[in-house]
């Protein structure tokens, strides 16, 4: 009896100490889980710095998708290419002032519609196909920089004088008129590019002033041609005996691009690379003009 008892005690201790011990190694396996070096909370906070810098990378990408390049938006140039197929010899008005504002220059004066202008003298093209070719690609490439481009004609086969080419102008309310010419002259080593401005006109001090905008104006689009083209550059010129500078209401600029009675500069004004380049002067000077007003 005693021995038995014994055993049983024995046996139950054993039973008890077995739980204990399985308890012991339960817990203990749980805490040694989490100190697990592998499984450590440490990259937590490193985790942390890592998502905003993540976020910012989105951010840089949007910023550059931003707006196209327009730097002629809102502007209105109007591009006149001087003459056409057919000359008009009839006569109109030279200025639309009377004799008493200017008796030298007045609206008795009479001027013909829309003379032949000059051609190559080695190239034989006639000035209305290089003026026309010209404008064309000034047009394109003004257009390319968001300007509103006003053109008079854009075929050889048009009859519009030289008052009708100034209202064209006027009616859109142009920024800035530039008419496209080639030059001529009896001497053959003379060359370069000229522009021809209003002078005194009907004599009041807005006319003046209106000339003196456009002496700026000219300055700087000389400038910005020869940069572009390499070519001589002569004077911004004033007169009152054009029928399109009298009758515009706008800023208006003759630009004479070239003398096709000079071998080198008749071969150029007719060719497309030197064409892109006179478009790529007239670019550079609205796109950079101090003057414009805008
Ligand atoms: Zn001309």
């Amino acid at each position: 009896m005693n021995k038995k008892f014994l055993y049983i005690i024995l046996a139950a201790l054993f039973c008890v100490a077995l739980v204990l011990g399985i308890v012991v190694l339960i817990v203990s396996s749980g805490q040694s889980g989490i100190n697990k070096p592998g499984s450590s909370p440490t990259p937590e906070p490193s985790l942390s710095t890592e998502i905003p810098e993540a976020t910012a990378g989105p951010e840089e990408t949007e910023e550059p998708t931003a707006e196209p390049y327009i730097p002629l938006a809102g502007l209105i140039i109007g591009i006149d290419a001087g003459h056409q197929a057919a000359a008009n010899l009839d006569k109109e008005p030279c200025a639309p002032w009377g004799p008493e504002a200017n008796p030298s220059v007045n609206n008795l004066t009479m001027k013909t519609k829309t003379t032949a202008g000059t051609e190559g003298k080695f190239t034989r093209v006639p000035e209305y196909v290089a003026t026309l070719n010209i404008s064309l690609k000034v047009r394109d490439k003004l257009e390319a920089l968001g300007a509103t481009v006003v053109m008079t004609r854009e075929t050889h086969d048009v009859n519009i004088s030289n008052i009708d080419r100034a209202n064209i102008c006027n009616e859109a309310k142009c920024d800035v008129v530039v008419r496209i010419h080639c030059n001529g002259a009896d001497n053959p080593d003379v060359s370069g590019v000229e522009a021809w401005i209003r002078g005194g006109g009907d004599g009041t001090p807005e006319y003046r002033e209106l000339s003196e905008y456009e002496r700026k104006l000219a300055d700087e689009l000389l400038a910005y041609f020869v940069n572009a083209t390499d070519c001589v550059k002569r004077n911004v010129n004033k007169s009152d005996s054009y029928t399109g500078l009298n009758w515009s209401t706008v800023p208006s600029i003759i630009l004479e691009c070239g003398f096709m009675s000079n071998e080198t500069e008749d071969n150029r004004l007719v060719s497309e690379e030197y064409q892109y380049k006179i478009a790529d002067g007239i670019a550079e000077w609205l796109i950079n003009s101090n003057a414009l007003k805008r």
